[in-house]
């Protein structure tokens, strides 16, 4: 028998624009790490060759995938089952390829429920979601899964924030209350996670969601799934108010974990791939 190996098992994303997502340079990060033989293909598919790609992930045997922008809704078609989260969410951004079979997850919610129990466990929790987009929506679905008993839905949009909340109290053991967003938002009292799930504060360290951030209490956990950049000024107020405070690069560093995980069976060690996002966005 030779004592090479020759062949990787094979992984990657599919998206569009794919040029700007790090994911693939923390998960070879991980399998370097751990000597795992396996490879991450960051892949521009564009909307209308999804299938032809899926195709080929089948054909040459690659063990999963993730997708992003804009196919984690119309993967859906391509599938043979979804995970608990994944059905509700109604999307998906990891895939596993096992015995010809595809399954879809959802690792971002997963992601961000791992970094939060490194701080606290949700469960009887009240959470303030800022945001009702995909990310919140994950989040939202985890969050109630892991038994929060209240989510607060603070959303610009009005029809987005109440479908979330309808999406919570139907789906799930949780209470959802959809808040049309006014200016100068005062945090309740009785919060105790304030997440930012919009885009306010990606790639601008001064933008800041519209809230009253003197609302923000020592105890609070105010968490931010921005992760470039990673130190927001969400993060900072909170951090100047005694609140405790979570980064997104922790979610994104999850989210990886959890995909490697699913494919591999092994658990990598979120530190190198936490390390290697925090050079690369000048955070070491
Ligand atoms: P979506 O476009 O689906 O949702 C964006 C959300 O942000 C909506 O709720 C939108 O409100 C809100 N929003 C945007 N601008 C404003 C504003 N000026 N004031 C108030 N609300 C605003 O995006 P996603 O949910 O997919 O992504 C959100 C962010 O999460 C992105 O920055 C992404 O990079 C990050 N992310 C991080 C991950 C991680 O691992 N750390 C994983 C996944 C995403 P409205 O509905 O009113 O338009």
């Amino acid at each position: 028998m030779s004592e090479h190996h020759f062949l990787s098992l094979l992984t990657g994303s599919f998206s569009t624009p794919s040029d700007d997502n790090p994911t693939v340079a923390m998960v070879e990060a991980a399998y370097r790490h751990h000597g795992i033989n396996a490879r991450y293909i960051n892949c521009d598919v564009k909307k209308d060759n999804l299938a032809d790609a899926i195709r080929g992930a089948k054909a040459m045997e690659w063990i999963g995938f993730n997708c992003s922008m804009p196919h984690k809704v119309a993967v859906i078609d391509h599938l043979d089952g979804l995970a608990e989260s994944a059905a509700i969410i109604g999307a998906v951004n990891c895939v596993v390829i096992a015995d010809g079979k595809l399954t879809g997850h959802n690792t971002d919610g997963q992601g961000f429920l791992t970094s939060l129990q490194s701080v606290t466990d949700p469960k009887d929790k009240r959470i303030t979601l800022l945001g009702a987009g995909g990310a919140a929506r994950a989040i939202a679905v985890e969050l109630a899964l892991a038994g929060a008993t209240h989510i607060g839905i603070v959303n610009r949009d009005q029809s987005r924030g109440e479908s979330l909340a309808k999406l919570i109290s139907e789906k799930t053991k949780a209470k959802a209350d959809f808040i049309p967003w006014t200016s100068g938002y005062r945090v309740p009292e009785t919060t105790d996670v304030l997440v930012n799930a919009t885009s306010i504060g990606l790639g601008d360290a001064e933008a800041l969601p519209d809230i009253d951030t003197g609302s923000l209490r020592k105890g609070m956990i105010v968490a931010d799934v921005i992760f470039n950049p990673p130190r927001t000024h969400l993060l900072r107020k909170a951090e100047e108010q005694g609140a405790v405070t979570l980064d997104g690069l922790g979610m994104l560093v999850n989210q990886g974990r959890v995909g490697i995980k699913l494919w591999t069976g092994k658990d990598v060690e979120a530190s190198v791939m936490h390390a290697t996002l925090a050079t690369l966005f000048g955070v070491a």
